[in-house]
């Protein structure tokens, strides 16, 4: 067996420990005599399953026990849709706009009513995040949207945008269960798992009860309903059991490691190990602010598109895979979420600095 550092955006690497767990259970679940993939979402072994990885959820993000978490499918891209079908009242939506999937999810929102973006970086190729402490929220809005961690940009909010007293929904994809958050900031919180925590076709959605409406256009999709979510114990339908299976496993090892206190500060060490290094380079350059710099998405370039062809290339060689940056920006990325050791990005630089060295 031999494993690479993998700093794909997504789906990702994912720890080791758990791995080795499941793979040690993947036969025969805890005397089931069956794989987790083999059983009813119905039966009681599975139920415990997904209690237990709520309820670790819960302890792990301290949610208010008016916030309902539901596990839905269709990954973060259905919510672009469900979010603005299901808080719809006045049809009006304001969105932040700060890179490839805001963008995406306020074009999405636009089908069911107005959009308003309220702020966006666009002007610089999302390379920071607007100043949102005193935006024009429209009056009627029904929400004021953000992505909290621009996966591609490799952007992050340092401060939440001032609402003005409207819902604050947040697309957390790429940085859920990377940091605290303090749950009651938000109306809703959501992503899919495939980023940081677990494996695709799974979306995590963490919503303060009184937005979940049950006098919703009734011609919108069962499926697409909170309500039918959260009337269900997400199991209206077989659910992805794998993911929520493997989601609670990730989970505990979080709770395991001391929680997100202890996860956030090990991500800000590994960043920091990138970072000075990228501030330090003549060959290698951040695109991002340094103000608004992502823990979890790490974008940088050469001076040529040529040259960081060569470094993907070269780094891939040598074991480390999945650094070509996204198509729509070019150069390359390292994701580097919860479950990348220190010890990789400690690896990446030494690498990429004797490559700057021999290549300058
Ligand atoms: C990956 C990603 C999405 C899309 O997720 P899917 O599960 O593929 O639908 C949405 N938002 C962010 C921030 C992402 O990183």
């Amino acid at each position: 067996m031999s494993r690479v550092y993998n700093f794909s955006a997504g789906p990702a690497t994912m720890p080791l420990p758990v791995l080795e767990e499941i793979q040690a259970e993947l036969l025969d679940y805890k005397g089931s005599g069956m794989s987790v993939m083999e059983m009813s979402h119905r039966s009681k072994v599975f139920q415990q399953i997904a209690d237990e990885a709520e309820a670790d959820l819960r302890k792990l993000m301290n949610i208010p026990d008016n916030y309902k978490v539901l596990f839905v499918q269709g990954g973060a891209t259905l919510e672009f849709a469900m979010i603005p079908m299901n808080l719809k009242k006045n049809g009006v939506f304001d969105y932040i706009v700060t890179g490839a999937w805001s963008k995406k999810a306020a074009n999405e929102a636009k089908k069911y009513g107005k959009v308003n973006v309220i702020a966006t970086s666009e002007d610089k190729n999302y390379s920071y995040i607007p100043d949102c402490s005193d935006l024009n929220v429209d009056d009627d809005a029904d929400y004021v949207y953000i992505c909290e961690n621009e996966t591609i940009h490799g952007t992050t909010f340092q401060k939440l945008p001032n609402t003005k007293g409207k819902i604050l929904v947040a697309d957390q994809s790429s940085m859920f269960l990377s940091k605290p958050v303090n749950v009651s900031d938000y109306g809703i919180i959501y992503g899919g798992v495939q980023k940081n925590v677990g494996p695709a076709g799974l979306a995590i959605i963490i919503i303060r009860e009184d937005l979940i409406n049950e006098n919703v256009d009734p011609t919108i999709p069962t499926y697409c309903r909170f309500d039918t979510h959260a009337n269900n114990g997400s199991m209206y339908n077989t659910p992805n059991c794998w993911a929520i299976y493997v989601c609670g496993k990730v989970f505990k090892y979080l709770l395991s490691i001391g929680g997100l206190e202890k996860m956030n500060e090990i991500n800000e060490k590994k960043a920091k190990v990138l970072y000075d290094f990228l501030d330090s380079s003549k060959m290698f350059n951040g695109t991002v602010e340094k103000e608004f710099r992502s823990l979890m998405n790490v974008p940088f370039v050469t001076d040529s598109a040529e040259k960081d062809a060569a470094v993907v290339a070269a780094t891939k060689a040598a074991g480390f895979d999945n650094l070509k940056g996204h198509k729509s920006v070019g150069g390359l990325r390292a994701s580097i979420y919860n479950a990348m050791p220190i010890d990789g990005v400690e690896a990446l630089v030494e690498f990429l600095t004797k490559y700057e060295k021999e290549n300058a």
